[in-house]
């Protein structure tokens, strides 16, 4: 099976978010899987890229533009990056709505042209998220007057739904099929994550139930009567983690390493940990940690305000983060206001998180919404035992210890400072027993997040997509 995979991220090259990991890990697995896969990139003027990537492998003209592809082998895997006149002069992945809409449209229908330059025709389409919605709503209309495209079938992954990108100009009259699409609300009708909901043959979430989710009114954003339309054709399969780069035994950013059956030696990491935060709170409380973008959709509000009404439990706070100005305000007023045990890091920093996830006793996720996360599967597998809010992947990877024998964390439903509050207090009253503590941590560490699991499920999904007719 031949699968051509766009996206406007993948990591090790361009990473901004948990897009890059996905793009970036899912198709290695899938090539030991035997699938043919290709990852279309655009070819970000970066230096990682710049440094490695090769001769071109092909030159075309997309109206009027010079277009040239650079192959870049990684591992069993084949990159392609678009570029020639058509390489973004940004130095940033993502910038300013209009521009970006466009430049990723053109991205988006140039890495189709591509194949048929290459004269590779893939099975399957995989699309990931608005930025490169428009090439399965160019296929759709294709598929009726090409050869060459009339069997390829698409899917479109939503990672983020309220991230839907922004109108299509006029310019652009590829999408005339899905614009007659009266199912769609008026706003929507010109903009590509929409419109490419409307045009997939499959669409998928990165959880089970961010999928349910986004069919409702609380997380829909508009579109839940068009999702839940769609439903019969609707996925949710989780993200995996790389256990190889996030491994406690092998971490070069831990200073002692771990393992599910040396725990005890962990302890020296969280000391460690406080020593480098400067913390001097009561070191028998547990150690609080949260890694996450500075953003309205994380709850961070949430979190800070439940712990000041816990001002008299012995907790300690580390918040490593980056994003919106107000949030950073928050987060700095909140750590003067309790100097003494709270920590708060403005910047993006991959070994101090590491020793975070590998040192902290609780991990804190209050999201009000999360398609997937990752943060809370790290937690576990470093031993550090997530609360989060019981919405989209969180809730279909934490387990209450209240709610299940082999409970890995603790789980609120709202994401209100009272119910989060509720759920701290009750992991401090289990944070005691030390042992009923350690059989938590163990529970997440056995827990198993990693890619293989995920691929296999693409890897039906993409059968079941392949193999269906068009209009069934
Ligand atoms: P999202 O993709 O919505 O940002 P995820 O939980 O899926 O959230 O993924 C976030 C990833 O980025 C995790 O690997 C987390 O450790 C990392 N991360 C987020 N903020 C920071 C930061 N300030 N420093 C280091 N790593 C961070």
């Amino acid at each position: 099976m031949k699968v051509l995979f766009i996206a406007a991220e993948a990591s090790p090259w361009v990473k901004v978010g948990g897009l890059a990991d996905v793009v970036g890990e899912l198709p290695r697995y899938l090539r030991s899987l035997e699938v043919e896969v290709r990852v279309a990139l655009p070819y970000y003027p970066t230096e990682r890229q710049r440094d490695s990537a090769g001769s071109a492998l092909g030159e075309f003209n997309f109206g009027g533009t010079k277009v040239t592809v650079f192959p870049l082998k990684n591992g069993n895997l084949d990159t392609l990056f678009i570029g020639g006149d058509m390489q973004s002069r940004h130095q940033t992945v993502y910038g300013e709505l209009v521009e970006d809409t466009d430049r990723f449209t053109k991205f988006s229908l140039a890495a189709m042209q591509m194949c048929q330059v290459l004269d590779w025709q893939p099975d399957l389409l995989h699309a990931h998220d608005w930025h490169t919605a428009p090439a399965v709503v160019w296929l759709k209309g294709m598929r009726l007057r090409s050869p060459f495209w009339q069997d390829t079938k698409s899917l479109l992954t939503i990672h983020n739904l309220p991230y839907m990108g922004g109108e299509l100009s006029a310019d652009w009259d590829f999408h005339k099929v899905s614009d007659s699409d009266h199912r769609l609300p008026r706003w929507a009708m010109r903009k590509p994550l929409p419109l490419g909901i409307t045009s997939a043959d499959w669409l998928s979430t990165v959880s089970p139930t961010y999928a349910q989710e986004i069919q409702t009114p609380e997380f829909g954003k508009g579109l839940e009567g068009v999702l839940q339309q769609r439903a019969h054709r609707l996925r949710g399969i989780l993200n995996g983690i790389d256990y190889q780069n996030w491994d406690p035994g092998a971490d070069p950013a831990l200073p002692y390493a771990f393992d599910r059956n040396t725990l005890p030696a962990r302890e020296q990491n969280g000391r460690l940990l406080r020593e480098e935060l400067g913390l001097g709170g009561d070191p028998e409380g547990p150690m609080i940690g949260m890694i996450t973008r500075l953003d309205y959709q994380k709850g961070v509000d949430v979190g800070l305000d439940a712990l000041s009404t816990l001002a008299g439990e012995p907790w300690e706070f580390v918040l490593l983060g980056t994003g919106d100005p107000a949030i950073t305000h928050k987060a700095g007023d909140f750590s003067n206001r309790y100097s003494e045990r709270v920590r708060f890091v403005n910047g993006f920093d991959h070994n101090l998180a590491r020793r975070i996830y590998g040192g902290s006793d609780i991990l804190l996720i209050p999201s009000r919404y999360e398609p997937c996360g990752l943060s809370q599967m790290i937690g576990m597998r470093y031993g550090s035992v997530p609360l989060a809010r019981s919405t989209g992947g969180l809730r279909d990877t934490v387990y209450d210890v209240e709610a299940r024998g082999r409970g890995n964390g603790f789980l609120f439903d709202e994401p209100t400072t009272t119910a989060a509050a509720n759920a701290i207090r009750r992991a401090f009253a289990v944070y005691r027993d030390e042992n009923k503590w350690l059989d938590i941590q163990q529970n997440g560490m056995a827990m198993d997040f990693s890619w293989n699991q995920s691929a296999s499920k693409y890897l039906a999904l993409y059968e079941q997509i392949v193999q269906a007719s068009q209009y069934d």
